[in-house]
């Protein structure tokens, strides 16, 4: 089966008591039962939910992957997954993780005694010099938010598995249709699924999907023991979304291309960050893993003055933080969405105050460019 046919069916076919072609939001808390140890395979919500079992199943077979979990927000997703790491553990993680990762890392979890090592992924060798007897886990992201960083998939397995350490990848940013990292060696994939998978800006989630049976047992148990379950209602607005994941994907990659070669001549920039971009550093390993370049765009203004102007000057683009929906959306990282990392690891990543960045949207591709231009022309 095609990806579109997977995204519109798996998971979710028509209710067996009705027909309805949608999955039910089965808005519940408990199940009836029959008799003392007699149900029908439920028994609490919290434990199992029909309509986020069809979720999870949905995006567990885009990503081919066996199992999936859905929880309530990304970083209930991540913090789920890092409960596979124990005290006096340690994990490498990708340097220009999404800030909210960054965070619950090293303010959180490093509480309980659990060891977090940033190092730029991009260069593998940086990996495998960081890997320690004690490694049991790297975290990556590819590309990164924001300056679009792309990580060489398998050779940070091969690395991470000859150390008996499992590979994570938060695959927000690409999606399962621009990228299966399962396909290149990875364990276990995240999402936020706030971002392309819900696609449509209203409802915050996150997934867990992976092959591994007793780790999927322990994410499982985790789901059900701290609770951060997705509710009926979010579950079925993600799987409203991906159903159009695809066509959505072909037209955000689309035109992040032409914004971004707009962007790349437009004498007001000083620096565009898009794999797509044949001047992009990593632009032949993002062709080999990825099956397109997506909607997300960062450029270079040179100040935080530029950046204010060219931020207060859109009209069609949004001022907010978040990404992947039908609008487009325009963000200042240094400010907002990496205000958690400090400024010394900030100017060495390249977020600098100028630093622009767009989650380009569906809207016509000329109206975002027009848009786009006026605003820098405001400079
Ligand atoms: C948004 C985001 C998260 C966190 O997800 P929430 O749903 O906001 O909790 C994690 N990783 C990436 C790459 C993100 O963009």
């Amino acid at each position: 089966m095609g990806f579109a046919t997977t995204a519109i069916h798996s998971g979710q076919e028509p209710d067996s008591a009705t027909g309805s072609i949608t999955v039910p939001i089965y808005q519940t808390s408990t199940y009836a039962q029959d008799g003392l140890g007699k149900h029908k395979g439920y028994e609490y919500a919290r434990t199992q939910n029909p309509t986020r079992a069809a979720l999870e199943r949905n995006i567990a077979a885009l990503e081919g992957a066996r199992f999936g979990f859905a929880f309530a927000s990304g970083m209930a997703a991540i913090d789920a997954t890092l409960r596979l790491v124990k005290a006096g553990e340690h994990v490498v993680v990708s340097d220009n993780t999404y800030g909210g990762t960054f965070r619950l890392f090293t303010r959180v979890l490093a509480n309980y005694n659990i060891e977090f090592d940033f190092v730029d992924t991009s260069d593998a060798l940086n990996v495998e010099a960081a890997i320690k007897p004690n490694t049991r886990m790297v975290f990556i992201e590819t590309p990164t938010n924001p300056v679009m960083i792309v990580t060489d998939m398998r050779e940070v397995c091969e690395i991470a598995h000859r150390a008996g350490a499992r590979v994570v990848c938060d695959n927000t940013f690409m999606s399962p249709y621009l990228q299966r990292p399962l396909d290149f060696g990875v364990d276990i994939v995240v999402h936020s699924t706030t971002k392309y998978l819900n696609g449509h800006s209203d409802g915050i989630g996150g997934i867990v999907v992976l092959n591994n049976e007793d780790d999927a047992a322990w994410i499982g148990f985790i789901q059900n023991s701290a609770g951060a379950i997705l509710s009926p209602f979010d579950s079925w607005l993600v799987m409203r979304g991906t159903k159009t994941l695809a066509l959505r994907m072909e037209q955000h990659d689309k035109t992040g291309r032409a914004v971004a070669a707009f962007l790349g001549e437009h004498p007001k920039v000083k620096k565009v960050y898009y794999p797509g971009s044949a001047s992009h550093p990593q632009h032949a390993l993002a062709r080999r893993q990825q099956k397109g370049f997506g909607g997300m765009v960062a450029f270079e203004v040179g100040s935080l003055e530029a950046a204010r102007k060219v931020l207060e000057s859109v009209n069609l683009c949004t001022l907010a933080e978040s990404l992947g929906g039908v609008e487009t959306l325009i963000s200042h990282p240094a400010t907002m969405t990496h205000a958690s990392v400090n400024a010394e690891k900030r100017e060495r990543l390249g977020i600098t105050e100028g630093l622009v960045r767009i989650s380009v949207g569906l809207e016509d591709t000329d109206d975002i460019i027009a848009d786009l231009d006026q605003a820098l022309k405001q400079i």
